[in-house]
């Protein structure tokens, strides 16, 4: 079906991974997607790939860290395709892997900047613009990471904790006024971001699931899709997980 006919959605970091696979659902449902990434080549395969199938999709260049580029890629759906219903914050790193009294200064303000800063350049000018639309509805990707802890990645899951934390301090100031905004939570997913483990680790990671494997970016896609779709009128302000299980045990 074509429920999101009529709508459009800028989705960031959708040139890879779990935002890739947002991008592409959005399109198939009737979205108009701006693909928003570092690499504007990779965006623009995305684009492509999306156009064969029918869908409508632009590519903008983007540096989430960086607020004018952010503010950027927010005016260039306004120009390109009219208006912003939708926004997924998506775009994101690993970082570094040292535990906190090893993390350099570098590595840390880095995650903070792309992870964590970025959401909120990201909420700041996509809620300006939805304002004018008559609302909205925004997902931030968080990760298991924004609610348990792993070991070595101080700056990521500060980061992410600070994203969920964000998702519901915005959602309690524009509840009134039409915008939604939830957080995702994945558990480890196969994507090229884990593309970097050695197999004994990424084995590992995937067997510390309870459903016995890494979760795949298409069913992190169907749960953003039901958050940003109308069936979720009623949820904000509130954190998801999509992780095998993995916080439960
Ligand atoms: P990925 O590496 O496959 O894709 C990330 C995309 O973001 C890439 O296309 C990359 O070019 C882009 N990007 C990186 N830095 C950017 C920047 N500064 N500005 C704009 N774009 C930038 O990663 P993924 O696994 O699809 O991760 C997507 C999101 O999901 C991230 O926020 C990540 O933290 C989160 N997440 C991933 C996992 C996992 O196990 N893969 C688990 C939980 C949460």
């Amino acid at each position: 079906t074509k429920d999101f006919a009529g709508k459009v959605a800028l989705v960031t970091g959708a040139a890879s991974g779990i935002g890739e696979a947002v991008a592409r659902q959005l399109a198939t449902r009737g979205a108009k997607v701006v693909v928003a990434d570092l690499k504007l080549d990779a965006a623009e395969k995305v684009v492509a790939a999306i156009k064969s199938d029918g869908g409508e999709a632009a590519a903008v260049a983007v540096d989430v860290a960086q607020a004018d580029q952010v503010e950027k890629a927010v005016q260039f759906a306004v120009d390109t395709f009219g208006k912003l219903d939708l926004g997924v914050n998506n775009a994101g790193i690993g970082g570094a892997a040292a535990p906190l009294g090893d993390y350099t200064l570098e590595d840390w303000h880095k995650v903070i900047d792309v992870n964590l800063n970025s959401v909120f350049y990201s909420m700041k000018f996509e809620i300006a613009a939805m304002l004018q639309s008559g609302g909205g509805a925004i997902v931030n990707m968080a990760s298991i990471l924004g609610s348990v802890a792993f070991p070595n990645a101080p700056a990521y899951i500060a980061a992410k904790h600070g994203v969920v934390g964000m998702t519901k301090s915005a959602a309690m100031d524009y509840a009134k006024q039409g915008i939604r905004v939830t957080a995702v939570g994945p558990g480890f997913i196969d994507t090229p971001l884990l593309a970097a483990l050695p197999k004994d680790d990424y084995d590992a990671l995937a067997s510390a699931h309870p459903i016995g494997r890494l979760g795949k970016s298409d069913e992190v896609a169907a749960l953003t899709l039901f958050l940003l779709s109308d069936a979720a009128s009623n949820i904000t302000g509130s954190y998801h997980l999509v992780d095998g299980g993995y916080v439960a045990q």
